[in-house]
């Protein structure tokens, strides 16, 4: 038994152990959490399939290389190129369709009619779990989406620290942005809470996060280190040591440990798996099939075209750490089990 195999740290106990220097303490971390995942789901990893389908945005958030200020290209996936790349990634073994799009304009003025028929077809048809990743929206738009199927509604508010949500994600209202998740919540789907390390927080503001995560309820939560992006207000800012994420992710394994937790394959492309897998994490997101034309959000291009981004090349990390990919029925079956 190890001090870290309880789940009730005070703010001042996660502060410690997110800024401890202590090798031999942290690696005990990481052990504990892998101890974790493995009491709960034995050697299943999960894995989503991320289906970035309009890069389109109104908003203006700082970190953002899809920002509306941005001088980019950017696509709109059609209805048909949508389900043809998620029954694509549901035949290579995902568990799930992570639908994601920017703030895209064109889909609020159509009240999001084409995403609830893309994700009925995908429930219906595909008998294939869904997240939804739309951003702000209405009440009466999650009631449809609530209404269409899906599983999930993704949306991370980056820091519970108001002052910097202010410059990160400007001009527009963490309120608003709590608010929508809640009512998602409300209506039955499960909620998906996030972190940005490495944009100006502090120990105390990530140990305030894992604690909100919680009470908030969010079946999955997820970090990601900060990428620079081209073009963004942030793009001199350096991405930080990695450290910090891997010790959030753990420090959720230990508090959370019926979340799904990811491994994003976005921040780090595949090399970036096993450190994460090592922490605790216990899904691998943003899987994204090879010369698809679709992008992922931090590292929009890297390893995709060349396949890196495969359930096939991550099911062969995950066999020599003698873990595996879950079937969906498994996932399905990890979803309506109760949690601890
Ligand atoms: S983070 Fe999302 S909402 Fe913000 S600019 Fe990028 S795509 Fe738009």
């Amino acid at each position: 038994m190890t001090k870290f195999e309880r789940k009730d740290f005070s703010e001042e106990e996660l502060v410690r152990l997110i800024t401890t220097e202590d090798a031999a303490e942290t690696e005990a971390l990481f052990a504990a959490a892998r101890k974790q995942r493995q009491a709960v789901q034995g050697d299943k990893i999960f894995a989503y399939g991320f289906v970035y389908f309009t890069t389109y945005c109104r908003n203006n958030c700082n970190f953002c290389y899809y920002r509306r200020s941005n001088d980019i290209g950017r696509y709109r996936k059609s209805e048909d190129e949508v389900l043809a790349v998620a029954k694509a990634l549901i035949d290579s073994g995902v568990n799930l369709i992570d639908l994601t799009m920017g703030e895209d304009p064109m889909y609020h003025a159509e009240q999001f009619e084409t995403v609830c028929r893309i994700i009925r077809t995908i429930k219906e048809e595909y008998h294939t779990p869904v997240m939804i990743s739309p951003g702000v929206v209405s009440d009466e738009i999650i009631d449809k989406f609530a209404e269409a199927g899906a599983d999930f509604y993704a949306l991370y508010q980056e820091t519970h620290n108001r002052r910097l949500f202010e410059n990160l994600r400007v001009d527009q209202s963490y309120d608003e942005r709590m608010h929508a998740k809640l009512y998602a919540r409300d209506r039955g789907m499960y909620i998906e809470e996030g972190l940005l390390a490495g944009v100006g927080e502090g120990p105390e503001d990530i140990a305030r996060s894992l604690k909100i995560m919680g009470e908030i309820g969010a079946r999955q939560v997820r970090v990601m280190s900060f990428i620079p992006q081209e073009g963004s207000p942030m793009e001199n800012v350096r991405t930080p040591d990695r450290l910090e994420e891997l010790k959030i992710i753990a420090l959720m394994r230990l508090m959370y440990p019926d979340a799904l937790i990811p491994a994003s394959l976005d921040v780090d492309g595949i090399k970036g798996l096993e450190d994460r897998i090592n922490a605790g994490a216990n899904l691998i997101t943003s899987i994204i099939p090879p010369r698809s034309g679709f992008m992922g959000v931090a590292h929009n291009v890297m390893d995709v075209d060349e396949g890196g981004r495969t359930v096939e090349e991550a099911a062969a990390i995950l066999s020599g750490m003698g873990l595996r990919i879950a079937s969906v029925e498994e996932y399905q079956a990890f979803l309506r089990k109760p949690q601890a």
